[in-house]
């Protein structure tokens, strides 16, 4: 098994985009919900033509387009940067030992240095 590196960046990025959805505008919400439906037809090798494409993807907005200009990744690590500058209030459940950023808001156990604190009262 390979060891994976540590990105902070990459996982706080994937923690705001998958968790706190309540803190995009809805036009960042809008997006994402396209990259998702772009990325669930790329994945069932569905042709650019597919119908789907427009409605799951919104491939005929061209605001979701110009969003989306540079790539899913680069509009995702916009958007959540953007949340987290915003939202001042917003605290990251990061591991008590090595600081990592935990998989979910409600992680009691870091799968990054396997630190466990199920049994620690709260
Ligand atoms: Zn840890």
């Amino acid at each position: 098994m390979n060891a994976i590196e540590y990105d902070d960046d990459q996982e706080l990025t994937r923690y705001v985009w998958n968790y706190l959805t309540s803190r995009m505008t809805s036009f960042e919400r809008r997006v994402r919900h396209a990259i998702i439906g772009r990325e669930k037809l790329a994945k069932l090798n569905a042709p650019p033509e597919y119908p789907l494409y427009a409605s799951w993807g919104r491939t005929d907005e061209a605001e979701v387009n110009t969003a989306l200009a540079d790539g899913h990744e680069v509009y995702r690590r916009r958007v959540c940067m953007r949340v987290l500058v915003d939202c001042t209030d917003i605290v990251v459940n990061r591991c008590p030992r090595c600081e990592r950023v935990l998989r979910t808001p409600l992680a009691r156990q870091c799968l990054w240095c396997g630190f466990d604190w199920h049994a620690a009262s709260s």
